[in-house]
This record gives structure tokens, C-alpha cells and sequence, in this order.
């Protein structure tokens, strides 16, 4: 049995221990040794979660919005005082760097800033007196226990993008995390119940696939709420539609930058390099594709080169550190064999990060940034999602050529240009079909009162994530038609309604 930490569920506002569940390791990428074991939920625990979510939701819901938005004002200030703490359980478990971590963190507190809104964003529009004496108005009312299955790419930031929202909406969450970095899921648990959140409102299932389809299956979950990759996503939708679910899946990403000749290239290469080689490409904004318009390629690569000469990789603990490792030694191998296939299909590669090695951190999982020229569309590296700190370059004659291409990908998350010229850009935002536009902006991540959501393969389902699409997914809507007896006609009426 290990003698390493195991980290449990998170049900009726207290941690359980994995019993004689099955266990999984939990690996510091940086140093590639195993630091704990996650418990994997058996269909026991999961119908547990969901009775004790069952159990809380109607004095939940029956809570006035202000209350719940009380709730949330307190998580916010609790977070706060936890950023560091979060921001380190993400590094030790995710290897992302201790400045990104924090803004992971900080980007999911605003969410939870968001949520404080809730009597406002539940505020519905009233008609007085549509006729007879009739006046309508509309309810958002709960839906019931709701669940998440979140990515191991942002621990704390995904899964706050579900949370609050669901919960001001007044309804009971279970969340199933990654089981690739479990923790920051139970810190928290723990201070949500803190915020004074009644038990049994938010629960944590830890788990793999067994965890998931327990929840899938499961009659009394109303909504799932996924974010993960594409086929799992397209397979989640597909299993918790196919049982009368609400359900909302984000999926993967390919994520284009178009370079044109008049863009400002230092600051074009500054944006490549933080968005292909930040949190080693392990975002599903990362930018993995430069398409480089006209004559721009060779001026582009060699604005990257020395950049990426300069690029500190190490753990993400240690302040230098600007790229740490990949998560996993099975991630590592993934990311390796891209970089093997590309070579083979024909891509020229300038800049290869197999082999790296940190010195003192000889067994983490780290690879170097890569950046390959002449990459097609035809090769695997172009076409599929390599999650990696992989860039390609594809050459194209013109800007008509670039948004044909982007718009030709499975993938439609998110995208930039980099130009100079209002009317290109105003062409390339209304033109392009991805979900996420930046126009020199690298990673266009909407803040939390717009949402969040690809277009393609990259979602499933009708909602993008949190701000008004969110408090939409996380609600029923009701329509109210009512008259008091003083105005009703007399006799009954046989034609169809209509105003008077
Ligand atoms: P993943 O799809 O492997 O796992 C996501 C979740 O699904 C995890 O909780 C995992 O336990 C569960 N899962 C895995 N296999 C399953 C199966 N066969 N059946 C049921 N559940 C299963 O994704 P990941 O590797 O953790 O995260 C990286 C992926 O997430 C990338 O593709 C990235 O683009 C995507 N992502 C997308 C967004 C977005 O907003 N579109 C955001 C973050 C990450």
C-alpha cells in the first residue's frame, strides 16, 4: 500500500477517504516522482454525491439569490487569501509556472466576482397588462443538481467557470476534476463550506472515466458540464443528451495566429512566444499554428530564434522559470512523437525540443520549444491538437488564403491577426469562423461577464461557458401569464388568445 498522501471526495461538506477504492498516482511533473494517489470513485460514491446534492438542493434553491450572491462574496474573499496556496497546489501537480498559476487563479476569482451579481443577473423582464388584465413576466428558476468534468490544463480556473454560476442559479454541483491534479478541487470544497455554503450544495467525486459515466448515467443529474478534449467532449454530449441532459462540452482546440506583412513583428514574435510556449502549450488558447501571409515567414523566424534561445524552462516553483514541464511521462512520449511525425511527413524543423534536460530535474517531463517552418495542412501536426510546446509555421500567399485555411480546420476555438490595418482586421473578425477573435491579441480569452466558447468541433451543445450564456445553461426559463378574477370575462373563451 503507498505510503504517499491519497487525496479523497469531498461529500456533505467533509473529505472521505478512498475506502477500498481503486487509486491512481499523482506525479510533480518537474520532478517526475509520485507526490500522492487519488482515490477513483466507484458508482458508491457517485450515487452518494449525487443523494447528498439531492438531499440540499430544495433549501438551496429556495434561498434568496442575495444569500446565495452572500455566499460568493465570501468564497471571493476566502480565494483570495488563498491565491498562493491554490496558484502552488497547481504548480506542484499541473508544472505550470508559479506567475501563471497565479493568473489562472486570479482569472477564476473573477468568475466567482461575476456571481456575486446574482440578484441582477437573475432579474427577468416583466410585461404589464398584455390584455384583459393579464400582465407576464419570466422566472429563471434551477434546474437541479448539476455536474462538472474539468481538464487537468487549469485546476482551479475551469472548474470556477461552472461553480458559481451554477450555484447562484440555486443549484447543488458535483464536480468529477481531473484526476491528473486532483487537489486544488478539495481546497476548494473546503472553502466554499468556509463561505457558509450549506452541505451537500457543492460535492467532489475524484475519478476517471468509471467516475463520468456513473454521472452520465445517473437519472437525477439534470446537467453536465465538460471541458476536456474534443472526442471525450463529442462522447459526453452525445451519452447525457441521449438521457434528456442539459449539457454544454468544450473540446480541443487548434489555434491560429495570422501574421500580416505590416503587423508589428517584434510584438508579433513576443505573442508567438507567450502563447505557444506559455504553460508548454498546455492551453486550449494556445496558439500552435503561425500563418505567416506574404513574405513574412523568414523576417518572423528570425525575430523567434533568439527569443527562443533565451526561453527559461525548469520548474515552475522556481521564479526564473518561464516554461515548465509537461504534465505527464504518457503526455511527454504524445508531444515527442508529433515532434518524430512531423519530421517524417516533411515539415522542416529549426528549433527541436527533444532531448532537453534540466539540469538537478533529469526525470521531469519537460520538452524544449519546438518550432517547425513549412508545416501543411496535410500533415498530422497541422491537423491535430498536440497540447505540446510545439509551433508551426504555415506559409500563404495572401490574407484571403489565411482565413480560408482557419475556417477550413475542424477546430474553431480561438484565433488572432496581427496587422496594421483596420480594414483587414474588421474582415477578419466578422469573417472567421472560430468563437474567440483576437486582433493583436494572442490568447482572446473573454472576460467573465462575455463567455466562453469555440465554434466547430471545439463545442458541443448550445451554450458557451459562464457570464450570461452561463446563468442561461444553469437555468429553467418560466413564463408567468396571470389575471386576478375581478378583470375575467365572462363565459369561455374557444379562439386563440390575443392581445385586446
Ligand atoms: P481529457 O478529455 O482527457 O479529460 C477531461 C476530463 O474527462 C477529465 O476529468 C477526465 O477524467 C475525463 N475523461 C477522460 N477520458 C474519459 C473517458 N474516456 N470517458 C469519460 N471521461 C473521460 O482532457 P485533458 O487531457 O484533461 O485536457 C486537455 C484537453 O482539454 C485539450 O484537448 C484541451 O484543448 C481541452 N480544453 C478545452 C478547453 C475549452 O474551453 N475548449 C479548455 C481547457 C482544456
Amino acid at each position: 500500500m503507498s505510503t504517499t498522501p491519497i487525496i479523497g471526495h469531498y461529500l456533505d461538506g467533509h473529505v472521505q477517504d478512498a475506502g477500498s477504492e481503486r487509486l491512481r498516482e499523482v506525479f510533480n511533473p518537474a520532478t517526475g516522482s509520485v507526490q500522492a494517489h487519488v482515490a477513483l470513485a466507484s458508482q458508491q460514491t457517485v450515487d452518494a454525491a449525487v443523494a447528498s446534492a439531492l438531499k440540499a438542493f430544495p433549501a438551496w434553491a429556495e434561498q434568496s439569490s442575495l444569500r446565495r450572491a452572500r455566499v460568493m462574496f465570501k468564497f471571493k474573499q476566502l480565494l483570495d487569501e488563498h491565491h498562493d496556496a491554490l496558484a502552488q497546489i497547481i504548480c506542484r501537480e499541473h508544472g505550470k509556472v508559479f506567475s501563471d498559476a497565479k493568473g489562472e487563479v486570479t482569472r477564476g476569482i473573477e468568475i466567482v466576482e461575476y456571481a456575486c451579481g446574482a440578484p441582477t443577473l437573475l432579474k427577468t423582464d416583466f410585461s404589464d397588462n398584455i390584455g384583459g388584465g393579464i400582465d407576464n413576466w419570466n422566472l429563471r428558476q434551477p434546474l437541479g443538481v448539476c455536474a462538472g468534468v474539468t481538464p487537468f490544463n487549469f485546476p482551479v480556473m475551469v472548474p470556477l467557470w461552472m461553480i458559481p454560476l451554477a450555484l447562484v442559479t440555486g443549484n447543488c454541483f458535483i464536480l468529477k476534476p481531473s484526476e491528473r491534479d486532483p487537489s486544488a478541487s478539495l481546497l476548494m470544497a473546503r472553502l466554499l463550506t468556509e463561505a457558509g455554503l450549506p452541505d451537500g450544495v457543492f460535492n467532489v467525486v475524484q475519478g476517471d472515466k468509471s467516475a463520468v459515466d456513473a454521472l452520465l448515467q445517473h437519472p437525477d443529474i439534470e446537467a453536465i458540464s465538460f471541458v476536456g478534449s474534443t472526442p471525450i467532449a463529442e462522447y459526453i454530449y452525445q451519452q447525457g443528451t441521449a438521457r434528456g441532459k442539459r449539457v454544454q462540452a468544450l473540446g480541443g482546440a487548434k489555434n491560429h495566429m495570422i501574421v500580416m506583412p505590416d503587423a508589428d513583428l517584434d510584438q508579433a514574435a513576443d505573442a508567438l512566444m507567450g502563447a505557444a510556449y506559455g504553460s508548454a502549450g498546455e492551453r486550449c488558447m494556445a496558439i500552435s499554428v503561425a500563418v505567416a501571409v506574404g513574405e513574412v515567414a523568414d523576417q518572423l523566424i528570425e525575430k523567434l530564434l533568439p527569443r527562443i534561445d533565451r526561453l527559461k524552462v525548469g520548474n515552475g516553483l522556481h521564479p526564473e522559470s518561464e516554461m515548465g514541464p509537461l504534465v505527464t511521462a504518457e503526455h511527454k512520449a504524445k508531444v515527442i512523437g508529433f515532434i518524430d511525425q512531423g519530421v517524417a511527413q516533411g515539415a522542416h524543423l529549426i528549433v527541436d525540443g527533444r532531448g532537453l534536460e534540466v539540469p538537478g530535474a533529469e526525470r521531469g517531463f519537460f520538452v524544449g520549444a519546438t518550432l517547425f517552418d513549412r508545416v501543411t495542412p496535410a500533415m498530422s501536426i497541422y491537423q491535430q491538437e498536440i497540447f505540446g510546446p510545439v509551433l508551426g509555421i504555415v506559409r500563404v500567399p495572401d490574407f484571403a488564403s489565411a482565413v480560408a485555411l482557419i475556417n477550413a480546420h475542424e477546430f474553431g476555438n480561438g484565433v488572432s491577426c496581427f496587422t496594421r490595418d483596420g480594414g483587414v482586421a474588421r474582415a477578419f473578425a466578422r469573417t472567421i469562423k472560430v468563437g474567440m477573435v483576437g486582433i493583436n491579441v494572442p490568447i482572446p480569452v473573454p472576460m467573465a461577464w462575455h463567455s466562453f466558447g469555440g465554434w466547430k468541433r471545439s463545442l458541443f451543445g448550445d451554450h458557451h461557458a459562464y457570464g450570461e450564456e452561463g446563468i442561461r445553461f444553469y437555468s429553467r426559463y418560466k413564463s408567468v401569464m396571470q389575471r386576478w378574477p375581478d378583470s375575467i370575462a365572462k363565459g369561455a373563451e374557444f379562439s386563440m388568445p390575443t392581445a385586446k
